[in-house]
């Protein structure tokens, strides 16, 4: 059964899309069968992953209005070795006409059944915003991996995120949990990055994930190539990170 894991913040340029195409690409290099599903309808994890938004002719958009199953629309991405459910524009319209449609907080789970045995982690980016997209991330995962960076204003909005995931965890998906806290563009020097990191212990305990994820210019870069940071320069700080990363992540996933 594929683990599956929402990364989400309804706080824009955290880094949710980073983290999500560097450790699936992370996860692929350490022989671990990866979906990246890209619920943002701006699309950075497909163009990312080295997918062309423009050449596509179905999107996750099929999947949730129901016309299309998920092994017809996801694609094998090269040199990343993972397959992705790639997202359009097409997705702008999802909310309203998911609004109409019968179970509409469930789609994107219901139609990963199909997949559940050939992968061994699912990996949702999510859009934004806590919107009906991110109601089905939610409702679709067993985890939700939260990235933050240590600012002032990452506690604050942490607060709505939480009561959404409780929200949806008692009206949908009871066996929903915190995966974890990734701390990104981690900046050891401001006194104020320790300050929040500390909160962040206080809070979520041993959920706040060892590795930091460093600011690195070659994690901005490389998706400009539509590549992941490890196949675009492996020996970065960035793309060691996400390695680290995904290590720790594959070690938490088996204890719980
Ligand atoms: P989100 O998906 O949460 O909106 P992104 O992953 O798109 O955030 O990141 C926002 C911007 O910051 C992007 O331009 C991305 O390339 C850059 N970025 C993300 N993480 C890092 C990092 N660790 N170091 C440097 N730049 C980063
Ligand atoms: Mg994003």
């Amino acid at each position: 059964m594929a683990k599956i894991i929402a990364v989400t913040n309804q706080k824009g340029g955290v880094g949710k899309t980073t983290t999500c195409v560097n450790l699936a690409a992370s996860l692929a290099a350490m022989k671990r069968r990866v979906l990246l599903i890209d619920l943002d309808p701006q699309g950075n994890a497909t163009t990312g992953s080295g997918l062309i938004k423009e050449e596509l002719e179905t999107s996750v958009y099929d999947v949730l209005v129901g016309t299309h199953g998920v092994k017809e629309v996801m694609k094998k991405t090269s040199p990343g070795d993972f397959w992705v459910l790639p997202a359009n524009g097409d997705l702008t319209g999802a909310e309203v006409v998911l609004l109409d449609l019968p179970s509409k907080e469930t789609r994107l789970r219901a139609g990963l059944y199909e997949v559940d045995n050939d992968f061994d982690y699912i990996l949702l980016d999510c859009p934004p915003s806590l919107n009906m997209l991110t109601v089905n991330a939610l409702s679709a995962a067993q985890g939700v991996l939260i990235p933050v960076q240590c600012e002032y204003y990452a506690l604050e909005g942490l607060t709505a995120l939480l009561q959404t995931i409780e929200h949806i965890a008692n009206a949908l998906n009871p066996s929903l949990e915190i995966e974890g806290i990734v701390r990104t563009m981690y900046d050891p020097r401001p006194s104020l990055t320790h300050d929040v990191s500390s909160q962040l212990h206080k809070h979520f305990e041993d959920k706040v994930y060892d590795t930091v994820i460093p600011r690195n210019i070659r994690l901005a870069e490389s998706p400009s190539y539509g590549l992941p940071t490890l196949h675009y320069e492996k020996s970065s700080r960035g793309a060691i990170a996400y390695l680290a990363l995904a290590g720790e992540f594959i070690r938490k996933c088996a204890t719980r």
